[in-house]
């Protein structure tokens, strides 16, 4: 019996016992491909030498030192490598143990630089339905997966959620992507003004949707004219980046391909590639200026905060995806993975959508393509087809709720940045299998 409390009481998970580039294996010796790199964490696949021969480094030099003592020489030189990969007027980098704290801190940072500048009066955050920020309290406030909040939501900050970008589900037939994208904007606008003047503190959105409703890219323009309306009414944005960003969907950082500046950028799994826990908020100036001639303090903090192992890490992946131009590669080979999808599942009458950015895709199914009908939820296809895949050496995210909160089915797939075209080209094939078998299991009258 295990004694670890697992995420199902009822299910202990296989043993993984070693791992190597984008394969892991088991304890009864089966190999997987790690084709969603966990949870769209290890960018660079598992085991890389430079990677842990840098941690190594730093743990025999300095493992720990608390940060309201020291700063670390790797914590400086993590800073200094964000913020010259970040957007323009992006000052300084808060170092943290992962996403949720990303989004917590980003929340809070935001809070505080209101109170700053004389605002207290701004209190309300304004996010997405189909949404996932993080499972802590204000993450999950912020938050729009409905059933990740639902036994929590009355004990959770008030948040208001406006639609998410779906171009598959929702784009009009008489709108254009430009036209869509604005709607979009105009309900947020709508949404703050309803909060009545300066009550909203900040808008924040993942910029290519991850978990919640299987990568959801923006339509082109939407971010730009969500920023024009956050601008008019002196809201922040805050791009949620832990999952679409450092380098997953092509660019260092996703907001690079929508061409806006966002105040905050949340960054965690791909930062670290999955070989410490690490997450960071790369700040704007003018919000760090504001708390520097105010209180001169953030309000906040952790115990791990700048881990020096975890900033070694995370040093090692982002010089490594550079040196080997990795980017370059995610474009190109990304490109060549999204024909790769199109033709192994693009005819399957249960897969409605394929979409995403680089190494970065999701494919939503369906039990009717013309009229887009979700599964019905009780079958737990995204669940059948997760066990297919294992059962074909496959490691894939898949997930349920896709449509409305309650149904719908996707599979997310964020391979290592290293992966090769053919082991781009097993993945899609082993995921076709994986479906036709999950689908031709549904009793028939679904
Ligand atoms: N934000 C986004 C967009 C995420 O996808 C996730 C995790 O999936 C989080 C935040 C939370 O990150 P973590 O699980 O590291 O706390």
């Amino acid at each position: 019996m295990s004694h670890v409390f697992h995420r199902h009481l009822h299910q202990t998970p296989a043993v993984a016992v070693a791992a190597s580039g984008v394969e892991i294996r088991d304890s009864g010796g089966r190999t997987y491909i790690d084709a969603s790199g966990g949870a769209a964490v290890s960018s660079l696949g598992h085991g890389h030498p430079d990677v842990i021969a840098a941690m190594h480094a730093q743990i025999d030099q300095l493992a720990y030192a608390h940060t309201s003592f020291f700063t670390t020489g790797v914590a400086e030189e993590l800073g200094r490598e964000l913020v010259r990969g970040a957007p323009e007027g992006t000052s300084h980098a808060y170092l943290v143990s992962g996403g949720s704290e990303a989004v917590e801190a980003a929340l809070k940072m935001a809070r505080q630089y209101f109170v700053e500048i004389g605002q207290p009066e701004r209190t309300q955050f304004i996010a997405r339905r189909q949404s996932y920020h993080g499972n802590t309290l204000g993450a999950l406030a912020v938050g729009g997966n409905a059933w990740r909040r639902a036994p929590f939501a009355p004990i959770l900050v008030p948040a208001t959620h406006v639609s998410p970008c779906n171009a598959y589900r929702d784009q009009r037939t008489d709108e254009t992507p430009a036209q869509y994208g604005q709607r979009l904007a105009d309900e947020l606008d709508a949404a703050i003004r309803a909060q009545g003047p300066r009550r909203v503190i900040a808008f924040v959105a993942e910029t290519v949707g991850g978990a919640t409703a299987g990568v959801l890219t923006p339509v082109p323009g939407y971010f730009k004219a969500v920023r024009e309306v956050c601008d008019r009414h002196g809201v922040l944005l805050i791009l949620d980046e832990v999952m679409c960003g450092m380098g997953r969907t092509g660019t260092l950082h996703a907001c690079e391909q929508e061409g806006v500046l966002p105040d905050l950028i949340t960054v965690a799994k791909g930062l670290g590639g999955g070989y410490q826990p690490v997450g960071a908020v790369l700040a704007q100036s003018r919000i760090v200026d504001a708390m520097s001639r105010g209180s001169g303090y953030f309000q906040h903090g952790h115990t791990y905060l700048g881990h020096p192992v975890a900033c070694a890490a995370a040093l090692a992946v982002q010089r490594v995806i550079r040196r080997d131009g990795l980017l370059d590669k995610v474009r190109d080979d990304g490109a060549a993975f999204a024909g790769m999808l199109e033709q192994a599942l693009g005819g399957h009458p249960h897969v409605g959508d394929i979409r995403g950015r680089g190494f970065f895709w999701g494919v939503e199914l369906v039990a009717e393509r013309a009229g887009k009908t979700p599964f019905d939820p009780c079958l737990k296809l995204h669940a059948r087809i997760k066990a297919e895949a294992m059962e074909r050496g496959l490691l894939c995210y898949p997930g349920g709720g896709t449509a409305d909160g309650r149904a719908g089915d996707h599979v997310l797939l964020a391979p290592p940045f290293i992966a090769t075209r053919t082991e781009l080209q097993t993945i899609a094939a082993r995921l076709a299998e994986s479906i036709e078998a999950a689908t031709a299991r549904i009793p028939r009258a679904a």
